[in-house]
């Protein structure tokens, strides 16, 4: 098997060369901003949305990468180039880097830039066909104004405890709600239902990521003619909708068929979340920015 060459301190180095510092205050503190990003086919898609919403999680907590935006796009086509993946999920990570033992950014002189690709593991066919079973939490989504949810930051424990929590009660994900119980997202997914033919989402002010499949997935709504708002809702407006469903670089779109054990309808995905899945998955075809100048869809780099 080839070795997978991962970007680490300015070069490539093997996978298990591709070590950090204890000292690096990612590790510490968690002091330090992340993406996870798709290749589909090729084409790394939306990269430029999250590029975006990197150097902006990078601006609000004052950490400055050492890299222009066009010289990082390069650097993420290269490492989908150097492992020669087709299909693939990315992980950019930028640590505050190496400093003290204090918690004082201060003390780290130089932020360090990590690009992992590798081949994709997608979810099983059947869990898009069962759709998942979802729990909300005691766990409460971080405030906005403690630490925005707009901070894709390595600091991801609220994220974590409420996995914790599913996992405990033994379903597939955990709904988060915000300090005023009104529904926010999932531990790593945006949350959409569907009502009478409209669809919705809460506002991301409530304590949400703004996802860039959610950004897309609004888009295609409009563009099909769904009347689509985003409005603030609670677990009662979750447990009869006609359809939930949830969005995410890594899970696409995939339904909600259960909520605190109550069935969603008939318990099975909806047409709506099917026609969005499937014309979701006709735009990543489409829309990315091409590693390989044989790609006949994104715009080359
Ligand atoms: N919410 C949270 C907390 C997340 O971590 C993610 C994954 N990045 C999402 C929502 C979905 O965002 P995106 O569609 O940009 O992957």
């Amino acid at each position: 098997m080839s070795s997978q060459w991962i970007f680490l301190g300015g070069k490539f180095v093997k996978k298990e060369e591709a070590v950090v510092s204890v000292y690096d205050h990612g590790f510490l503190y968690g002091d330090g901003v992340f993406e996870g990003i798709r290749v589909y086919s090729g084409n790394v898609f939306k990269l430029d949305e999250h590029l975006q919403r990197l150097f902006e999680s990078a601006q609000s907590i004052m950490l400055s990468i050492p890299y222009e935006k066009e010289e990082l796009e390069q650097i993420i086509v290269d490492t989908v180039r150097k492992n020669k993946l087709d299909s693939a999920y990315i992980r950019v990570v930028i640590s505050r880097g190496r400093g003290n033992l204090g918690l004082d950014p201060s003390s780290c002189s130089e932020p360090q830039v990590i690009v992992i690709a590798e081949a994709l593991a997608l979810f099983p066919k059947e869990l898009y066909q069962r759709g998942l079973r979802v729990g909300s939490v005691a766990s409460r989504r971080n405030r906005p104004d403690v630490l925005s949810p707009q901070v894709k930051s390595l600091n991801y424990l609220n994220n974590i405890l409420v996995k914790l929590e599913a996992n405990q009660a033994g379903v597939d994900e955990a709904l988060m709600l915000n300090d005023q119980g009104y529904v926010t997202e999932g531990s790593a997914d945006n949350i959409f239902l569907v009502k009478n033919n409209t669809i919705y989402t809460p506002p991301v002010y409530l304590g949400a990521l703004e996802g860039i499949t959610r950004n897309v997935i609004i888009d295609l709504a409009e563009k099909h003619g769904y009347e689509m708002k985003e409005t603030p809702f609670t677990r009662h407006d979750v447990y009869v909708a006609d359809e939930v469903f949830l969005t995410g670089t890594a899970v696409e779109v995939i339904a909600v068929v259960e909520v605190d054990g109550r069935k969603i309808q008939d318990g099975k995905p909806g047409k709506v979340t099917n026609h969005l899945l499937s014309e979701f998955r006709k735009v990543v075809r489409t829309d990315g920015v091409a590693c390989y100048e044989s790609s006949s869809t994104g715009k080359a780099i």
